[in-house]
């Protein structure tokens, strides 16, 4: 087995076989485990042992999921979580007390930016929020109380790439733990620990389950920060659900060979619509256009499954595309099997002022399609027949 090569090990490594001989993994659907001793419930109680006790703290299918995701990742542990904000907020929470300072990359998931800006400074943590890609700010904006870089990247929904090799020696120059969100990427388009990462964070709703079915979370990384998180977090309950579990764990089989395809539609789709007249702009981390190609071509295998652009016509032209669509689904999540369109400006982001919108970089017309397994002929057709309906 550990001579396999990571993608055949997210295939084979599965949870030991009962004495029912089963092919894939049974659902644990059990909240607690049984003891035949006392004193093997009492070993199990002092961590003596590696024993399930309580499936808030441990279970088999979400123990399987974990071990996936590490090998994937390259890192030691990990703690999987009922959705990516709880990881987000466990991870922080966790490592971070009253006094502390957090940096924090600007463009960050919405319910992240209000994490850090809204509830942790009720706890006495403090945050600054910084550029992407502005490493004088960075530098700038480090306090001798500072203790944690929060970033992601490519970020959503502006997909701004931020070089991790940088963000590495930035975050060991000054002693921090470096916290990445590697949802948009996975573990198959990029490893933020090779660059130095401690902590990595993932919505596994996303890419992971793939097929919009279910919420989960993982937060992964340097065994002694995971030590810390797991007994936070076997404490305050985030646990995932085992048969949430089990289907990420299943999911992670199928990984590689969609993610080949959601990233082959999103080159197309992209390369498509930078000639198109209804479009201002196009975005992706493979387009030469992209501000930030050469870092992404340096740490990314393959540019992601999301592309946005700029509808000329602003909000009204947006949303006139979203109900021009037939096929694309408009829905609010992204990273699964059917193509999907959003418009933050009049969704996610619509209660901001426009001058607030452009702070966090959402232009009136930006369109984020998040690709799909549909034949890309089928995602293209659609988006051009709503591009022209859409003209104001
Ligand atoms: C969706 C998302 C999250 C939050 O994940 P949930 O599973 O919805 O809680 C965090 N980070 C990024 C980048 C996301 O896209």
């Amino acid at each position: 087995m550990s001579d396999l090569h990571p993608i055949s090990k997210a295939i084979r490594i599965q949870t030991p076989r009962t004495q029912q001989h089963e092919h894939s993994t049974p659902l644990y659907l059990t909240s607690s485990f049984t003891f035949d001793e006392a004193e093997s419930m009492r070993a199990a109680f002092a961590d003596e042992s590696d024993d399930n006790i309580y499936s808030r703290f441990s279970n088999p299918n979400v123990d399987e999921f974990i071990t996936k995701m590490c090998m994937l990742e390259g890192v030691d542990d990990g703690f999987a979580t009922s959705t990516g904000m709880s990881a987000v907020f466990s991870s922080m929470l966790a490592l971070l007390q009253q006094g502390d300072h957090l940096l924090c990359c600007s463009s960050v998931f919405g319910s992240t930016f209000t994490v850090v800006t809204k509830y942790l400074p009720r706890y006495g943590i403090t945050c600054t929020l910084v550029p992407a890609n502005d490493e004088a700010a960075w530098e700038a904006a480090v306090q001798p109380n500072t203790k944690m870089v929060y970033l992601e990247t490519p970020t959503n929904p502006q997909l701004e790439v931020i070089d991790l090799a940088w963000a590495g020696a930035f975050s060991k120059k000054h002693n921090l733990i470096l916290n990445v969100d590697n949802c948009f990427a996975t573990p198959l388009l990029q490893k933020p620990a090779e660059y130095g990462a401690d902590i990595i964070v993932h919505s596994a709703t996303k890419w992971i389950d793939g097929q919009g079915r279910v919420m989960g979370g993982i937060i992964i990384g340097r065994a002694d920060l995971v030590k810390e998180i797991y007994l936070f977090c076997r404490n305050t309950g985030p646990s995932l659900a085992p048969f949430n579990a089990w289907v990420l764990s299943k999911s992670l089989e199928t990984l590689d060979v969609r993610l080949q395809r959601h990233c082959e539609n999103a080159l197309k789709i992209a390369e498509t619509l930078q000639d198109h007249p209804q479009v201002a702009w196009v975005k992706y981390p493979f387009l030469p256009s992209h501000p930030q190609y050469e870092i992404a071509k340096k740490q990314m295998t393959s540019g992601g499954g999301i592309l946005c652009f700029e509808i000329k016509g602003g909000l009204e032209a947006g949303r006139k595309f979203l109900d021009a669509l037939d096929m694309l689904s408009v829905t609010a999540n992204l990273g699964d099997s059917r193509s999907i369109a959003s418009h933050p400006a009049s969704t996610t982001h619509s209660k901001l002022t426009d001058k607030q919108r452009a702070a966090v970089g959402i232009t009136p017309g930006l369109i984020r399609i998040s690709a799909g397994l549909e034949k890309v002929e089928d995602i293209i057709a659609d988006i051009t027949q709503a591009l022209e309906k859409s003209a104001v």
